[in-house]
Order: C-alpha cells, then structure tokens, then sequence
C-alpha cells in the first residue's frame, strides 16, 4: 500500500481523552477513531493487525480439532428467559443491550453466546456418538458496560473469540480444557505477549475449573498474586494465602470494657494496646437478590484481615435457592440512609459483636428477618478475643466460642489474600502482586445451561443425560491493544512482528529525486510479491516527518532509499532496537525474509 493514497493521518500531541500509553497511541497513529463511548472504528492498519491475531486464534483453535462457525447477534429474550438470565443482563446488571422489533417480540444483542449454542446442541445433539464437540465463532459482541475505557481494552463493542464444547462427562471436559490451556497460551506466545495463566473466579457455578490469562501490564484492570517459584498465580478475586498467626491475647478473662470512640478496629485497638489479630471484626452487608429480597450479612473476620467481595458474593449465590432466588443483584456495605430502610431501631454501629440480636431487622416481607451469619476461617481458633458489645461506646474482652459466643454455623473463607502473605502450597513462598490484562479466559460449565435449557445427549447405557459444557472466550481486539501496551517507547508504537499490520516501510526521503524513487518502487513491488507486507511512504514530505511517522505506527522494519543508494545499497532500521545498517539492493529481501521468519520462529 502506498501512503500517498491510504487514509493516513496521525496526531502528534495525546489526545485529551486517552489515559494508558496503548490508547493513546493508537488513536495519534491512526489505528483507531472514536465513534462514541465505548465505540471504535477500527481503520485499515488497526484491521490488518486484528485479523493477523484472528488468524493466530483460528490456526490454534483448528489445531485442537474445533471448528469455527457464526452465530447470529440478535438474539431472542425466550432464549435467555429460558436460563433464567435475560433478567439479570438486561436489568440487574443491564450489560446487555436489548430492543423490541416491529412485532413487538423482545431482542437482545448478544454479549456471549452460551443460550444460543445451548440451543443448538439441544436441537442437534442426541447421541454421545456425536460427543465431544467444539464450535467457535470469532465475532462483534455488544456489551453496555458501566465504564467503558481505555480505547478497544474495554469497549461496548468489540471483538471476541468465543468457543463452547460439549461432552458427555467431566473428564472429556478436562481434557478439551486442558488443551485450550495450551492453545490460548500458544496464541499469547505467537503474538508475542508476555503473560500469566492464573487460577480465575468461576463464580458461584464453582468448581475447579477456570483459568484467566493475563498480559502482564501496569495499566491492567486486575491485581494477580502470584509466586515466585512459578507454582501459585491466581487473580486476587480468587486468591488464597495463609493469614499471619494471630498474636495470643493478653485478656485472660472476659470482661465488658468503656471503649469510648472506637469505631474502627484501629482505634480499639489502641486504646485496648492489643493487635487486630485478637479482634473478632463483624461486618455488615446488604444484599438484594433478584425476586426483590433484602438480606442481611454479618461477615465475622479477624480485625487484621478484608473481605474479599467476590468470594462473599459467591458464597451469597449459593444460599439464592434457600430464599426462592436465582441470583444476587447488589452487594454492598449499607450506607447510613440504607440502614434506615430496614432498620428497627439504631444498631450500635462500630460496636457490634457476631450475637447482634435479629430484632434490629424490621418487620417487612421484602426483607429476611434474620442476619445471614458467616464465620471466616481466620476467627474460628481465636481465644480470648475482642470484640463488640453490641452497645456503643463498649467492646467485650477475653471472650471465647462456646463460652459468651456461639459460633455460628457457616464457616467460609471470605478473606481477602494479600501480598505479602504466606503461600498456601509452600509457607515460605510469600505472595507477590502484578497487574494484568485478562485477555482470555477459559471456563468448565457443568451442566448449568443445558440443564435449564434441557440440552441433553443419550449415552451408551441409553439413559438420557444433560451434557456437559465448557466454555473459552479470548479477547481479539483488547489482545491487539495489550500487544501495545506491552511494547512502546516515547516515538511510538513497537508491533511484535507477527501481528504488525506490515512487515515493512520503504521511505523515500526526497520524492524529487527519481532515483530513490525508482529504487524504492522496485523494492516495494519484489517485497510485496515475495510476501513481505510492504508499506510505501511516498508522499510529498519532508524526511524527518516520515521517520517520525514509521516510527509511530510501529512497523518492524523501515527500509530507506537514502544516500546509501549511490553504492548500491538501502539503509534499513530495526523499529524494536533502532539499530541501522546498510544492506545491498539486491540482498534486501533474503535478508528480511530471513529476520522476519526468525522473529515469527522464535515465538513458535
Ligand atoms: P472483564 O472482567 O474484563 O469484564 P469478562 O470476565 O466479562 O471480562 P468474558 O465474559 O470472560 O470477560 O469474555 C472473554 C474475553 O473477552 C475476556 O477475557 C476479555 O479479553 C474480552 N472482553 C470482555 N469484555 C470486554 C470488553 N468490554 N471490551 C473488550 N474486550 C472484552
Ligand atoms: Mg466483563
């Protein structure tokens, strides 16, 4: 392509609506072009670049034995009403976009895929015959996310690979599992990402079985822990540690003590000159499920320690059933006018203990009249502990389980692992902390959607049997802008070479002189018909502009028809390590063909 006749027009200053290095640079270097929140136009490099990784993902997806098809976007409410999902995307969470046609039937634009394939496996599957099976589809998804940001790394609409297999037991599952495993780190490694698979929350479906796969980049959205003998890595959501021990307490016996304004674990335990490892903390959570009901939560946790919101979430889930719900809708620490709507009488806020008595819940049949109460581990072998008195102004000292307390029934880990902390599998590995770009994610279902929507298979014994599923998604255009995120300098962009949208850019310097000229056109057309993706900057600029602009756009190598011609020769520039050399004419694309194999090789 020449640039004299591409739509080629970069920026030089940021623009102002650009925070991270990878959005910035793709909107100056013309790559991308804002159409709306959350809402890209995705012009002829950036193109280029997203079907380079598309076909990274598809010849890794083949290669397992999974074969791609095209699922519609539009996507009929019965489908996600039959799940039992339509109303949780579409109002609870509200990350679907949904519409009602001239028939007045309910639509929604799809933001994943698991009813529709769901559908189909129903209608298609009968036989374990027929099992397993993996379909993948590379495709616009529509989600109306709360923050979209950061250019194509969170947009309303953007680009995704999902595939969903199907399987007549887990151990198939596994083992499909286990080969995405390989497959998405094979596309990570090719496109030329550093990256980290790590243990992922599966949510409340729960099980074994979820593994996130993060480019490794300060401007990522996740915190992963990890170790640094290579045997843990898990996204903070998820992750486990050993809490410190708890320092043995000084109160050996059980009294009620003034305590005087200390609201916060701090400061009681100043005034008390006792660690927060003694501390019994009782926090208070409200959360809605999705039939309107309000709950209560009392998360009893040693007073060093956080809730993990995720894993309380979880946990929350899996009581839905008992309270005739499917789902939570909100969670969240109740604000003083939140309190009002479901308080009897003023709850002695900052001095609770985990008896707090039920009446403080008012009478009302939108609201569950008892406290949910949930143990964390790290309280359950505490003696002598601190905690409140249920009256303000006052704590209880040297208090013990089955002594003033009952401890409560369900006991959870809803603690939030932190660096620093000891590792689990070793305790002399301590956790580390790194951000991350969560660029796939790889997920064993079960049974939760073919179950609601009765996909089921008949197996060898002819009992009929619902299949078992699993799903893998990787992000393609935010993988595309995690590449830059991970490779800039201050000119520009630096494209890994199997994903730069050309290989190559032959500058002429001066236009006027027809020799470059001449020599350039040549170059060009035998680097194109050898299969070197060449770029051709020959437009009426000055020399210095048109460095500044291959440097921007990031191609790997820049060949320049410049002085050196008088000797038979083109200077050519590595982008990644600036380094120069002149190379004879007619040594150019050997000498390409064979740097540019090495570099797409050496990922493989
Ligand atoms: P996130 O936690 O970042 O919102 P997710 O858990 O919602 O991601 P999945 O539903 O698992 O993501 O989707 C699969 C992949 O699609 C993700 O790993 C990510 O790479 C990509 N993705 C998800 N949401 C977006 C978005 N709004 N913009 C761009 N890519 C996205
Ligand atoms: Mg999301």
């Amino acid at each position: 392509m020449r640039l004299s006749q591409m739509l080629f027009v970069t920026l030089r200053d940021d623009p102002a609506d650009a925070e991270i290095p990878s959005h910035k640079l793709l909107l100056r270097a013309g790559y991308i072009r804002r159409i709306g929140s959350g809402i890209y136009a995705y012009l002829p490099l950036m193109w280029r670049v997203l079907q380079k990784v598309s076909q990274i993902v598809r010849e890794e997806m083949n290669a397992t034995g999974a074969q791609e098809c095209l699922l519609p976007q539009l996507q009929p409410s019965e489908l996600w009403k039959e799940s039992g999902r339509w109303d949780t995307y579409t109002k609870a969470e509200g990350i679907m976009f949904s519409l009602i046609d001239r028939r007045e039937q309910q639509l929604g634009l799809g933001p994943t895929h698991e009813e529709v394939i769901t559908a189909i496996a129903r209608d298609m599957i009968c036989s374990y015959r027929q099992l397993p099976i993996h379909l993948y589809q590379l495709q616009t998804k529509f989600r109306d996310e709360i923050r979209p940001r950061f250019g194509l790394m969170r947009g309303r609409e953007f680009i995704m690979k999902d595939g969903y297999s199907f399987h007549v037991d887990e151990e198939s599952l596994k083992k499909t599992y286990q080969d995405m495993y390989t497959a998405y780190s094979n596309m990570l490694r090719r496109a030329g990402l550093a990256f980290r698979p790590v243990e992922a929350d599966s949510g409340a479906i729960g099980g074994s079985g979820s593994t996130e796969f993060m480019v490794l980049a300060e401007a990522g959205e996740d915190e992963v822990l990890y170790t640094d003998d290579g045997k843990y890595a898990a996204n903070v959501e998820k992750a486990v540690s050993l809490p410190a021990d708890a320092e043995p307490s000084k109160f050996t016996t059980f009294e009620k003590r003034e305590t005087p304004g200390t609201e916060t674990i701090e400061k009681v335990t100043q005034l008390l000159q006792a660690s927060p490892t003694q501390v019994v903390k009782n926090v208070l959570y409200q959360t809605i499920y999705d039939n309107g009901l309000t709950v209560l939560v009392l998360v009893i946790i040693r007073g060093d320690q956080e809730v993990n919101e995720v894993k309380l979430q979880n946990e929350l889930t899996k009581l839905a059933a008992n309270y005739g719900a499917k789902a939570i809708i909100s969670l969240t620490v109740p604000s003083a006018e939140n309190q009002q709507t479901w308080t009897a009488k003023s709850l002695p806020l900052g001095y609770i203990a985990p008896d707090i008595a039920d009446d403080y819940i008012a009478v009302n049949k939108q609201i569950h009249p008892k406290f949910v109460r949930f143990v964390d581990k790290t309280v359950v072998d505490l003696k002598n502990f601190i905690t409140g008195a249920n009256e303000a102004g006052y704590h209880v000292v040297g208090a013990n389980w089955g002594e003033q307390f009952t401890l409560p029934e369900t006991v959870v880990d809803v603690r939030k692992a932190r660096p620093g902390d000891r590792a689990v599998h070793d305790s002399t590995q301590l956790l580390k902390s790194a951000r991350g770009i969560e660029v796939g994610h790889i997920f064993q279902l079960g049974t939760k959607y073919s179950q609601a929507l009765g996909a089921t298979y008949t197996n060898e014994q002819g009992e009929e049997k619902p299949l078992v599923m699993g799903c893998y998604g990787v992000g393609v255009s935010r993988l595309a802008q995690s590449a830059v995120e991970q490779s800039y300098d201050k000119d520009g962009i630096i494209w890994p070479v199997a994903i730069a949208p050309y290989h190559a850019i032959v500058t002429i310097p001066n236009i006027n002189d027809t020799q470059q000229v001449e020599i350039a056109q040549k170059l060009y057309t035998e680097l194109n018909q050898s299969g070197i993706e060449t770029l051709l900057d020959d437009r009426n600029e000055r020399a210095g502009v048109k460095f500044k602009d291959a440097d921007l756009i990031g191609i790997p190598y820049r060949i320049v028809t410049g002085r050196a011609i008088t000797n038979g020769k083109v200077e050519v520039v590595e982008r990644a390590t600036r380094q120069s050399q002149e190379i004879p004419i007619d040594e150019i694309i050997t000498t390409l063909k064979q740097w540019i194999k090495a570099a797409i090789e050496n990922k493989n």
